[in-house]
């Protein structure tokens, strides 16, 4: 099989911004989610930002990206409607794409979606347990019945989304509350998987159990059949497969 190809988009603002984020990552969060995926033999992961022409994200590049992450955060309203409407057309083509943390208000979460995405946060650096909710998911296969962070932002419920198609994780924060911190939402042939850790304060990307789950999602989202074109064709009577004659208005 060939490789996967993945693209990590950051926005990567906060690492240049700020002193304290660039200590944790210094080539940048999406090089740092880059080379977590780049330690699987099947998995080739590039990288795209915010600071490219056309965000990095290019019609031929997006063409060759078998599954899209992003990470957004400072800077959401600064991505172009142009390149929001192209990546959603090849969502609906069959892209995968995963959206990580504060990209839950992403135009491109939002607009696929097409809900609020609103939540509630506190940031006091608390322990987040992450539990799974379907061990038989392939999002969450080498993870035990839960992982934890010992130092996160919370999320917290409501959150605005519609309805998963799959839950993949609910979380617990110290604080006391919960969130749906894992799901999944298919739109068009592509397949959309939400997966909630990842301040940028703390070295999360680094984390062993949140690199397997990005490895497994991205292959979890792979496109399953050639791309599924926007087009709207006309069948003529002639053509229809069973043999009609066109009704003619007396
Ligand atoms: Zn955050």
């Amino acid at each position: 099989m060939n490789p996967l190809k993945v693209t990590v988009w950051g926005e990567n603002v906060h690492e240049r911004q700020s002193e304290l984020i660039r200590g944790i990552y210094p080539q940048g969060m999406h090089n740092c989610i880059a080379d977590g995926l780049n330690e699987a033999p099947d998995i080739q992961a590039t990288t795209a930002t915010l600071q490219e022409e056309e965000h990095g994200l290019t019609v031929e590049k997006l063409a060759e990206t078998d599954v899209l992450t992003w990470w957004g955060h400072r800077a959401h309203g600064d991505v172009s409607d142009e390149i929001v409407e192209r990546v959603a057309r090849r969502v609906n083509e069959g892209m995968g794409l995963i959206v990580l943390h504060s990209g839950h208000y992403a135009k491109i979460f939002k607009r696929l979606l097409g809900t609020t995405c609103s939540l509630t946060w506190r940031e006091a650096g608390e322990k987040e347990r992450l539990w799974v909710c379907n061990p038989g998911h392939a999002i969450v296969q080498g993870l035990g019945p839960y992982f934890e962070l010992e130092h996160e932002e919370m999320y917290g419920e409501p959150f605005g989304i519609p309805t998963p198609d799959e839950q993949i994780f609910i979380s617990w924060f110290a604080g006391g509350e919960v969130f749906r911190s894992g799901a999944t939402w298919r739109r068009g042939a592509g397949k959309i998987f939400y997966f909630r850790p990842g301040h940028e304060s703390y070295p999360t990307y680094y984390d062993a159990n949140v690199k397997l789950v990005i490895k497994n999602a991205v292959r979890w989202a792979r496109p399953e059949a050639p791309a599924w074109k926007d087009a709207a064709p006309n069948i003529p009577v002639d053509k229809a497969p069973e043999k009609i004659t066109a009704w003619v208005r007396p």
